[in-house]
């Protein structure tokens, strides 16, 4: 017999209804869903129905939050209740908020290393209890590629988009084609037929999550920050970040190929003297499109002297979950600077 789908509900516009504050996140979603849903695609696990679409499950996971407020410790939430019933599902469907959207999708993506089986992260510009929704079609489309059997990887799927999980962004806060993967190919498209591009897809992996004594990674939400360089920065505001308590990571967005403004008094002092520190230090371009080259020009070649590790192409998104999910399993040193540098889930080249 074949198994079903379960779909984790986490929260985001996609299940959200209107409230005197604007919209807020809310239960009853696999009743919304199922009234939406055609007659002939009812495809809940309980119904004995012919249908277009796999059986499914639905599952809220409690409590329901407006993705802007996710914090990594969500992660761990999501990723267990997956792990914890993978063997009772054929693939699986997290409804996500779009605004951290691609933050989930990276984590999950280095938590589940070595997947086996569909992970589809969907949600909606316009929430399902809507007139007007991109959400059913959102969801009916995740529903249908949560079933292949040649999809073995975390992917989102929005507006016809299939995209790495861990390359994808969000990239519009108003179309409905919010997310696209700027720096690598999209994996398929849902137009008439659902097609995948077979050369692109991830091999089906060996599940290091499902053995006896894997754990989970343990998330530190002060242990990584962001920061972006731009005209005028200070190293005072450098050191403000860099001398954070429980700082452990730092990603480092900077212009071009990987250039920081290395005129700047102070600022690579202080660099250096975080890395002395033992903060682990990342380096990614702020371009949509491209890779870090920190040799091409002398400003980044002071980042090689001061044992800054070059980011390739990584997305902002995926390198901050790729350094916590990373420290979270307890990594640092020599050891963490190697595995940032290599493709665990496809994420950089
Ligand atoms: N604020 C919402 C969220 O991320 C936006 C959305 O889902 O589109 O949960």
């Amino acid at each position: 017999m074949t198994r079903p789908i379960l779909i984790l509900h986490t929260g985001g516009t996609i299940g959200m209804v209107p409230s005197d504050q604007g919209f807020v996140p809310a239960a009853g979603f696999h009743d919304r869903l199922l009234a939406q849903l055609p007659a002939h695609a009812s495809a809940h696990a309980s119904e004995q129905t012919s249908s277009q679409l796999p059986t499914f499950e639905l599952l809220d996971l409690e409590p329901l939050i407006d993705s802007s407020n996710l914090v990594p410790a969500d992660w761990h939430r999501i990723a267990n209740a997956l792990i914890s019933r993978w063997a009772d599902y054929s693939g699986f469907i997290v409804l996500h908020g779009t605004d951290t959207m691609a933050y989930t999708a990276s984590a999950l993506s280095f938590i589940l290393q070595g997947c086996n089986k569909p992970v589809v992260v969907t949600g909606s510009q316009i929430p399902l209890s809507q007139l007007r929704n991109d959400a059913l079609d959102n969801l009916i489309t995740s529903l249908l590629l949560a079933e292949r059997s040649d999809l073995n990887e975390v992917v989102v799927c929005f507006n016809g988009r299939i995209l790495r999980g861990n390359r994808a962004r969000k990239v519009s806060s108003s179309h409905l084609a919010a997310f696209d993967s700027p720096n690598f190919p999209w994996l398929g498209e849902a137009g008439i037929d659902i097609s995948l591009k077979s050369h692109l897809l991830l091999p089906a992996g060996d599940p290091q999550f499902l053995l006896p004594d894997f754990q989970l990674p343990e998330f530190d939400p002060d242990a990584v920050a962001i920061l972006l360089f731009y005209p005028g920065i200070s190293a005072s505001v450098v050191s403000a970040l860099t001398e954070h308590q429980g700082l452990k990571g730092l990603i480092l967005l900077s212009y071009g190929a990987g250039n920081p403004p290395e005129a700047t008094p102070g600022l690579i002092d202080t660099l250096e003297k975080a890395a002395a520190r033992g903060i682990t230090l990342l380096n990614l371009t702020q371009c949509q499109q491209g890779a870090v080259s920190q040799g091409t020009y002398a400003t980044g070649t002071t980042l090689n002297r001061i044992g800054v590790i070059p980011g390739s192409d990584l997305t902002p998104e995926a390198a901050f979950a790729k350094l916590h999910v990373l420290m979270g399993k307890g990594l640092s040193g020599e050891r963490l600077k190697a595995a940032l540098q290599l493709s665990l889930s496809g994420e950089c080249n």
